[in-house]
């Protein structure tokens, strides 16, 4: 028996074009790609590779599952005073990868569907840590530090690579790009972490951001988009005391 309540897993709800309820999809672990943009990357002023040979492997790190938001209501969160949007494409597996490397043309069987969300970092930290060598896990990894919206199972999406992803604040546009921008797209990426990680149903791949990230404040509202079909609406609360 278990010494303490076990912990309930975090949820996401699936919701078909219409909006109509299609269930929950039990989280397990969150995923995050690093500098996946290269107009982002160098807005970080890390090196940005030119041609297919030099792109390197891409950067990740992790978040807690328990980190995401579904109501869109974010606290402000403590220990920063830097606190930073970056929009984002969310893929969600829904089965098991086999054993062994996941070649890129099996990846995409894995998907189960695709979310908007936003990695939120506590900038501040994160720099501090970067200067020192140190993991950036406390500017990335905390309490509500992953809103996302509604997932919408892929077959209901369509092709993904020639759509908008957007991010308005207080109703300016501070993040826009497409997804065919991304450096490595969402093959690539699950073949990549198949590299280190045994991928299972219920895992979130945040794949990376654009250019335009900047500072929330308590009270900003947040809207943002993939195309007309993944869209993520909350605000950022004060502090709790
Ligand atoms: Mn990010």
């Amino acid at each position: 028996m278990d010494v303490i309540p076990a912990p309930a897993a975090p949820r996401i709800p699936v919701r078909g074009r219409d909006g109509r309820p299609l269930g929950n999809f039990p989280v397990r672990r969150i995923y995050c790609v690093g500098r996946n943009f290269a107009d982002h990357a160098r807005e970080m002023g890390a090196p940005v590779a030119t041609s297919e040979a030099d792109r390197g492997n891409p950067v990740f790190f992790m978040k807690p599952a328990d980190a995401i938001v579904t109501d869109g209501v974010v606290p402000y969160p403590r220990g920063t005073q830097d606190l930073h949007h970056e929009v984002e494409l969310v893929v969600a597996l829904g089965s098991d990868a086999p054993p062994g490397l996941l070649p890129t043309t099996a990846a995409m069987a894995l998907v189960y569907g695709y979310g908007v969300g936003l990695d939120l970092t506590r900038r501040d930290l994160q720099a501090a840590a970067k200067a020192k060598g140190l993991p950036w896990d406390t500017g990335k990894g905390f309490d509500h530090a992953a809103p996302i919206s509604a997932l919408l199972p892929v077959a209901m999406l369509g092709p993904l690579a020639s759509l908008p992803i957007t991010l308005d604040i207080n109703g300016q546009r501070r993040q826009q790009s497409t997804l065919d921008q991304l450096i490595w797209d969402v093959p690539d990426i699950l073949h990549a972490l198949s590299k280190l990680y045994a991928l299972r149903a219920g895992d979130l791949v945040f794949m990376g951001t654009p250019a335009g990230v900047a500072a929330l404040q308590p009270g900003d509202v947040f809207h943002a988009c993939i195309g007309d079909a993944l869209v993520l609406d909350g605000r950022i609360d004060a502090q709790p005391t």
